[in-house]
């Protein structure tokens, strides 16, 4: 008779205040924890300070899983198409790929960070040996709670948060347009590698841009103009509530409904 496999509890971190907290909140309860970081290796440097920090909370490594083939090669498998929202590829061989080959064939436990007061469905795996569960949902915590959990730990939030409302990748298409103009202002490098991967095709017209109908060049000439004209410029929202508690500097996007445009919750939550 074969030997039955032990169950092994695994956490995947996004870098986001959910999962986040969901550490923070079973650090005692299951200690035999794993936590994972799906890599892309287009993260913000924000993020990668903030696991940093989590590490130190934990007491325990958070493994970084990568693909064995990086952002560029699947760019050109799929000629070049840049990832959106209609086609995601970059979550599931970036994201999802590494973290099923981390599970393997044993039998685990996925804790999942959707809460109490959300609709949404998480990636739960098709795979039989994976088993998904949802403690805040089942101990009834919602967005207030978590602020709570991470105020209350000391971690607190990613640095990220000053100018952008969601973990992952530094030129994630579901960004909003003042995010982008976030990515340009807090790390210029990184606003000029996206930028790079923007083409068009020469022969037929072509573009592949990460929004769509407009260049990353002509959407910070458009916000431009709107501030330089003032009207309707956005503040910066994050930035002014520097100051207040965690919940009201979350009370976006969490309170947009959900739709098609929303990250994947690997990648997000
Ligand atoms: S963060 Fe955005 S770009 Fe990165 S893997 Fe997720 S959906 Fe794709």
């Amino acid at each position: 008779m074969g030997e039955t496999k032990k169950v092994r509890h695994v956490l995947g971190l996004s870098g986001g205040k959910d999962s986040s907290a969901l550490a923070i909140y079973l650090r005692e309860r299951v200690p035999e924890m794993e936590y994972v970081f799906c890599d892309t290796g287009k993260e913000l440097p924000e993020t990668y300070e903030f696991l940093t920090r989590m590490e130190a909370y934990l007491g325990k490594p958070v493994q970084r899983l990568m693909s064995d083939r990086d952002f560029d090669h699947y760019l050109n498998v799929f000629n070049g198409y840049l990832p959106s929202s209609r086609m995601r590829w970059c979550t599931r061989l970036l994201k999802l790929k590494p973290f099923e080959q981390f599970v393997g064939n044993d039998p685990v436990i996925n804790y999942v960070g959707i809460r109490a007061d959300e609709q949404r469905e998480g990636y739960i795996s098709t795979k039989p040996n994976i088993t998904s569960v949802f403690p805040f949902r089942d101990d009834g915590i919602a967005k207030a709670d978590v602020f709570r959990i991470l105020e209350e730990s000391g971690v607190g939030i990613p640095e990220y948060y000053r100018w952008r409302s969601r973990s992952g990748c530094s030129f994630c298409f579901f960004q909003r347009k003042e995010e982008w103009v976030g990515l340009k202002r807090e790390h210029p490098e990184l606003f000029e590698e996206a930028k790079a991967y923007e083409k068009s095709d020469p022969e037929s017209g072509e573009r592949f841009t990460w929004r769509q109908g407009e260049s990353l060049d002509e959407l910070i000439a458009k916000e431009e103009a709107r501030g330089a004209a003032g009207a309707g410029a956005r503040p910066e929202r994050a930035v002014k509530r520097r100051n207040l508690p965690l919940a009201s500097v979350f009370a976006e996007p969490d309170d947009e409904p959900d739709d098609e445009d929303r990250a994947c919750l690997i990648c997000e939550l």
